[in-house]
């Protein structure tokens, strides 16, 4: 696929041409784009022009890029040292992240794992799990994302592409997620009977007590931003119990305020056993955390382990960082801002008849493009050109499932950063004549 670059300057070509010569062609960008700097929600890139960021690198810069308090806290450690080698030795730093996670992290889940990304989050949720029931079947659901290393990617199942010469998985069952705006049984919310808790009762059921585990999105991110009933997020935690399988709660994308409350799972008014968290946490730095209870987190010496968790740069910037939040109750500003941010998308959604369905809780929201409102037929070209097109006008938007923009712009944003992104959006809906 030929992609576009979106400012053609002489530094961006020349850093593409060289990145051509030593990389395979594996990631998965919209455009092209070399970015060098950012402050706050703005980007710039290598040929210095400037972009408003509602991307925040995947979800990532929670609190701004550059946020002051990270900044400060990692320039403070790498003074001292960097990395200790946290599996083998005790240190100060790892301690405090903890004790401040553990300040916002439901009662009773108040046992850490600390790694450097999503998808050893999950892994280790993954392992945990395994290792305390002495079970080996788990249970994820279509169309959802929860990493890309082996264990993760065995539930993984958002694109086709991502698990396509990768045979053989580990022991998982994909459940049907209760995907609303395209429900699997053609029923209508507020109407239906909750066909996806009964669907998954069954499963659970035929999967005759040698299940561990189930993985869940509070709302599926890569899949395309789909926010579950509460009734059914509910029901899945009730066949947990019922059936005495851990509920994992991947909170790797929709975590960390995103969408207000630390944990999005908390919207649903829902408890789970075991919580992955990566991306927003780190405000930029590289860092997963897996949260459960001493009960469930039973492992022994050696069961699970890795080099650079609790890396002490990574452990200074996320504490600070998390101190940030607090101080500032970015979380309130999520839900305002989250807002009015979908109230202003509502007014698109009513001007442009390609959107189809617009979705999410604070400032995880996602539009669902359609070809027509009565088939729903996904309008995937349109999609990736609305995707470029703000990039030129300065917009930095990302893609989720098949036809959906989401919107994960720093949790920091105002209601200006608000309007300039519904200004540029609409101008180019309203230039693509759709
Ligand atoms: N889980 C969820 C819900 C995600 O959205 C992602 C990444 O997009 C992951 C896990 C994997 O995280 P990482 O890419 O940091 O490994």
């Amino acid at each position: 696929m030929n992609l576009e670059y979106i400012n053609p300057g002489k530094k961006t070509k020349e850093i593409v041409k060289r990145e051509d010569q030593l990389f395979s062609k594996v990631a998965t960008r919209s455009y092209i784009l070399s970015l060098e700097n950012g402050k706050g929600p703005f980007l710039w890139d290598a040929d210095g022009k400037k972009y408003l960021d509602f991307g925040a690198g995947v979800a990532v810069a929670s609190s701004g890029h550059r946020n002051p308090w990270v900044s400060k806290a990692v320039k403070k450690q790498s003074n001292k040292i960097f990395h200790i080698g946290y599996a083998d030795f005790h240190s100060s730093l790892p301690v405090e992240f903890a004790e401040e996670l553990n300040t916002v992290t439901p009662k009773g889940l108040n046992t850490f794992f600390y790694s450097n990304s999503g998808t050893e989050a999950v892994e280790a949720a993954y392992k945990c799990a395994r290792w305390h029931t002495k079970k080996r079947w788990v249970i994820a659901f279509e169309n959802c994302f929860h990493g890309r290393t082996m264990g993760s990617l065995s539930m993984t199942n958002s694109k086709p592409v991502q698990r396509e010469r990768y045979n053989p998985f580990l022991s998982v069952k994909h459940a049907k997620f209760a995907y609303c705006y395209r429900c699997p049984w053609k029923q209508e919310y507020g109407k239906c009977d909750f066909s996806c808790v009964s669907h998954l009762d069954k499963l659970i059921l035929g999967m005759n007590k040698k299940t561990a585990a189930l993985f869940m999105e509070p709302i599926q991110g890569e899949g395309g931003y789909i926010v579950p009933p509460r009734e059914f997020v509910k029901g899945v935690r009730k066949l947990c119990t019922k059936y005495d399988i851990l509920y994992c709660d991947d909170e790797v994308q929709a975590g960390y305020f995103r969408t207000g409350k630390f944990l999005a799972v908390s919207n649903f008014d829902v408890k789970p056993d075991i919580i992955s968290m990566g991306k927003g946490i780190g405000h930029g730095l590289p860092i997963g955390v897996t949260i459960s209870s001493k009960k469930v987190m039973d492992w022994v010496s050696g069961a699970h382990s890795n080099t650079f968790g609790g890396n002490l740069i990574a452990c200074a910037g996320a504490l600070a960082g998390l101190k940030y939040m607090k101080k500032y109750n970015v979380g309130e500003n999520v839900v305002n801002i989250g807002f009015y941010f979908k109230t202003r998308l509502l007014e698109l959604y009513e001007k442009y008849e390609i959107i189809g369905d617009v979705r999410g809780i604070g400032l995880m929201i996602g539009i669902e493009l359609v070809k027509n409102r009565k088939t729903k037929e996904p309008a995937i070209l349109e999609r990736n050109k609305i995707v470029v097109e703000s990039a030129k006008r300065g917009l930095i938007l990302l893609p989720a499932g098949k036809s959906v923009i989401r919107f994960c712009p720093p949790l920091i944003i105002n209601k200006n950063h608000v309007d300039t992104a519904i200004t540029l959006l609409g101008d180019v809906l309203r230039c693509l004549n759709y």
